[in-house]
């Protein structure tokens, strides 16, 4: 599926006796069946090989171009592929679930994915399952690792929501020598409050955005949570609409 770029084996289904298809292929594609079947033997290390030379090729051809103020983003998170109440498989992970019938044991999968997010371009990296229901950062470290070590020169910078703003996540990107971004949560709580502080006596810019109005403030140089030494710049947006009934 990240070769083809199509969402589901069902899409590829859907377009594999196209014309344009067979053209490409030089004949017919196999049923989703066969490379279902087939993809459950490949191994996933030469499936991040060929995504590695496939990426490299694109940049050297010009198709991946940096946003628009220079930089590349490394885009991390958490996706659940599927969920089953019937079937499960080795590598499930559980949950209890209210339902109307009562509680409901549901299986499901999730992984961590990483994009590389270019201008008008997002290209999929790796993933990594996540084998407890509370190992999305452990998923994230060990998927971190690798794919800062396959494309160490193609971004500059890490992003992720507000799981993410936790000491080891921080800490790994910033040996790395890149920079990250997160959303700040309760575990940031001295940094949350000193940064509070100094946006409530700053002057903020306004930007008007269609029929909502954007205060952004930010402070630099405010100490991390877990050091005194790593420094951190908070940025805050507080967005107002105005509804008319
Ligand atoms: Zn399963």
């Amino acid at each position: 599926m990240l070769q083809t770029r199509l969402g589901s084996l069902h899409a590829f289904e859907q377009t594999r006796l196209s014309q344009s298809a067979r053209r490409w292929l030089g004949g017919n594609a196999p049923s989703v069946d066969t490379i279902s079947r087939v993809m459950s033997f490949v191994d996933s290390d030469e499936v991040r090989k060929t995504l590695v030379s496939v990426f490299r090729q694109l940049k050297l051809n010009k198709g991946f171009a940096p946003l628009a103020h220079g930089q590349v983003a490394l885009v991390i998170d958490g996706h659940e592929s599927h969920t089953s109440y019937l079937r499960c498989c080795n590598g499930c992970l559980k949950r209890e679930t209210d339902t109307l019938s009562g509680k409901r044991t549901q299986y499901y999968h999730r992984h961590v994915a990483a994009h590389l997010v270019g201008r008008d371009f997002t290209y999929m990296v790796d993933i990594e399952p996540q084998r407890d229901s509370d190992g999305e950062i452990t998923a994230a470290l060990a998927l971190y690792e690798r794919v800062h070590k396959n494309y160490s020169r193609s971004y500059d910078i890490v992003m992720g929501d507000a799981l993410y703003s936790c000491q080891s996540i921080w800490k790994a990107v910033l040996a790395n020598g890149k920079q990250i971004i997160t959303v700040l949560k309760d575990v940031c709580k001295t940094l949350l409050d000193e940064s509070t502080k100094l946006m409530e006596h700053q002057a903020p810019i306004i930007r008007q955005k269609k029929s909502a109005i954007q205060e952004i403030r930010e402070v630099s140089d405010c100490t991390s949570w877990w050091d005194d030494e790593t420094k951190i710049r908070v940025g805050s947006c507080r967005e107002t609409k105005t509804i008319k009934r």
